[in-house]
């Protein structure tokens, strides 16, 4: 018989772990009594141990789901609590600190919560039970305890006496059964006294004449009858407290003859018997009506993952591999297309704007820039300025630059990678990935730079510019500056159609005017020895214009700008293209052309270290990061984490694992009924 208890309990615990509506529910012993009942007391003589947190300011704040398994091999007993993962705790002392935490772990405002702890006990000296240990009902709310927390322990305690459940009603002998809150909920609940037992404490506070009285149950009938229990041990027990206890028991009730009647149950023993038979004929009794409840969920369970799944099994391993495998074959793609070519590309741009930079500052604001395409005479001082320039590029710290940008373009793709789905769903792994890929690419970074800035150092003293070179630079250098033209163009035409033409004009002639201005009063105050500062400090001085709105003032500044280098750019285009500029030996007089001939030496030199000493390495290390540091790194519980992480993968796992916990169940369900219609048939056999 026993088995059927332990099989069942088995089952409850899997079902527990799933059911998500109250439809799969076995019975339990639910224990329920007022503060100080003794409830805590006759919980843990059928434990055997003390374990339940007590003291004056410490009660039940939530449900204990206690689970009590008998197992008869183990040496030792032990504890578990499976919400928390800790293992098997042997002392008791322990078990009780870690109920008291999880006790103070409700909040005072709530005073009581409804989510329920789990503790497993094993040991071979409990009976197969599970028990439910609730909060006590209080009689009168104390100063610190909220008018409404009374409400709230009944109202606790009521959802969990319903059906299937027994009811353990704990009332002290000492205190009136007819004030007992325990018997009144039950009856509330039970009203026939079907499933409730009626344990009364404390039997050696009270004379014999009026325990047995009580015990007679004549006034509040109970169908499972009342047990009379004394729960209280010699003091300073140690270890196993329940030999203290029965022996302090057995011997108060040998004591006391008057309780050695037939119709008077008493005793710890009796007791822990009573419960382990009524709860296993209250199974017997639920075990067709889970059948059939397990049979449903697990039909529609079936149906879900047929409908939902096509019956398709994932595993978090499968999801995690898969993610990775993703996520190198997009690295390995963008790889692919970010090569030399692309590189070059990105080196070159980046070259190109400072040749525009240096050309800009060195020769487009000089004032004899007019004289440039003829100049004869002044050769020494244009040698002087080509040299000056070509250094402008070639000192600029190429190597640095150059790395840095590779680097911000790698960095920026695997950000894109990173943010990429599923990897949304995933922030950790996420920000693991850009750490990693930082630090690949920190611990290539100076030698690439280092690399670079060497080899590239021979242009810094010498360029030898063949006819071929020259007619390309030439070439590139034209068509950068068409470019360039095309551009301030562009944003004229911008600036134009945003103000409006007429509004344009008159706001550039205001500046233009008002640089006249300045020009002139700045010549006179020069020739008349007046400082501009004291001037302007003057008070009586008139305003000299009224003020324009400074945004227009600042575009008109812009647009004049454009103007300006539009013109000059067009005028260096026909120099470039003039015949002049056809061969290397005039460079000086084509600065432009020439900064271009460096620029794609020192792409060309760039790149390939960049390719070897960065590039090679990050796409090689990359995915073996991504193995080491995310695959192989997580353990079983980070798996599952992290394919949970993504809602659609964790509600397939979840009705996967329900139907499969369901089948479990199912197969266990079938086996008990099996043994259940055999020990039927057995005695019409016999
Ligand atoms: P709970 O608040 O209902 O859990 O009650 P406890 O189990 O903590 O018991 C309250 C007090 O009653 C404690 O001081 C216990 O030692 C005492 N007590 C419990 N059972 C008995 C008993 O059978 N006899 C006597 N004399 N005291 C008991």
């Amino acid at each position: 018989l026993v088995m059927l208890t332990k099989k069942l309990i088995e089952i409850r615990t899997i079902l527990m772990s799933i059911d998500q509506n109250d439809t799969l529910k076995l019975p339990s012993i639910v224990v329920i009594g007022s503060q100080s009942s003794g409830k805590s007391s006759v919980l843990e003589a059928i434990v055997g141990h003390e374990f339940l947190p007590k003291g004056a300011d410490m009660v039940t704040r939530r449900p204990i789901e206690l689970t009590l398994i008998h197992t008869p091999g183990v040496k030792e007993e032990y504890g578990e609590f499976p919400q928390l993962g800790l293992g098997k705790i042997r002392d008791f002392k322990e078990i009780q600190k870690t109920l008291v935490d999880l006790n103070r772990s409700v909040p005072d405002f709530m005073c009581v919560s409804d989510e329920p702890i789990e503790l497993r006990v094993y040991s071979p000296h409990v009976p197969d039970l599970t028990l439910i240990d609730l909060p006590g009902y209080i009689q009168t709310t104390s100063n610190n305890q909220p008018e409404s927390l009374k409400t709230k322990i009944e109202e606790l305690c009521f959802s969990y006496i319903r059906e299937p459940n027994i009811i353990l009603a704990v009332c002290a002998a000492n205190v009136d059964l007819a004030n007992s809150p325990a018997l009144r909920a039950s009856r509330k609940a039970d009203p026939l006294g079907l499933r409730t037992i009626g344990v009364v404490t404390k039997l050696d506070l009270v004379a014999p004449e009026v325990g047995t009285a009580i015990l007679r149950n004549a006034d509040y009938p109970l169908h499972l009858g009342y047990i009379g229990v004394v729960c209280k041990a010699p003091k300073h027990t140690e270890g196993n407290m329940t030999g203290a206890l029965i022996r302090n028991e057995e011997a108060f009730f040998r004591h006391h003859l008057m309780y050695n009647q037939r119709d008077i149950h008493v005793g710890t023993s009796t007791l822990r018997f009573k419960l382990m038979s009524v709860l296993e004929q209250s199974m017997g009794k639920s075990l067709y009506s889970i059948v059939d409840a397990v049979q449903r969920e697990l039909e529609e369970a079936r149906y879900q993952f047929k409908v939902q799944y096509n019956d398709r099994r994932v595993t978090a391993e499968s999801y995690v591999a898969e993610t990775m495998d993703a996520l190198k074959h997009n690295f390995k793609d963008f790889a692919s297309h970010f090569g030399k070519p692309q590189v070059r590309h990105e080196v070159r741009s980046m070259l190109e704007q400072r040749i525009l930079d240096i050309c800009a500052e060195q020769y487009w604001s000089d004032p004899k820039i007019a004289e440039l395409p003829k100049a004869t005479t002044d050769d020494i001082y244009w040698l002087y300025k080509i040299d000056l320039a070509s250094a402008a590029l070639t000192k600029s710290g190429i190597g640095r630059s150059t790395t840095q940008l590779v680097v911000d373009i790698l960095m920026k793709n695997m950000e894109r990678l990173a943010n990429s789905e599923p990897f949304t769903l995933h922030p950790t792994t996420r920000t693991q990935i850009m750490n990693f890929t930082s630090e690949v690419l920190r611990s290539r970074f100076l030698t690439t730079s280092d690399q670079v800035e060497n080899t590239i150092k021979p242009y810094k003293y010498e360029v030898e510019v063949t006819d071929s070179e020259w007619a390309d630079g030439v070439k590139r250098s034209i068509a950068l500056l068409e470019r360039e033209i095309e551009m301030c163009d562009k944003m004229a035409a911008n600036i134009r159609s945003t103000i409006g033409k007429k509004k344009l004009k008159s706001a550039i002639n205001y500046v233009l005017e008002n640089e006249r201005r300045q020009d002139q009063e700045k010549r006179l105050s020069e020739t008349s020895g007046l400082s501009i500062v004291e001037e302007e400090s003057d008070p009586d001085a008139p305003a000299i214009r009224p003020l324009y709105n400074p945004r227009l003032v600042e575009k008109a500044k812009e647009a004049l700008f454009l103007r300006d280098r539009a013109m000059i750019l067009k005028y260096r285009l026909a120099a470039l293209k003039s015949r002049q500029c056809k061969s290397v030996d005039n460079k000086e007089y084509c600065p432009e052309a020439f900064l271009n001939v460096i620029a794609e030496k020192l792409t060309y030199t760039a790149v390939m270290f960049i390719q070897v000493e960065l590039l090679n390495e990050f796409f090689f290390q990359f995915p073996r990061e991504v193995d080491d540091r995310l695959v192989y790194q997580m353990n079983r519980k980070q798996i599952l984490e992290f394919a949970r992480e993504n809602p659609p993968i964790r509600k397939h796992l979840e009705l996967q694992e329900r139907k499969m916990k369901l089948e479990e169940v199912m197969e266990k369900l079938n086996y008990l009924m099996r043994r259940q219609a055999d020990r039927q048939a057995k005695p019409k056999q016999g």
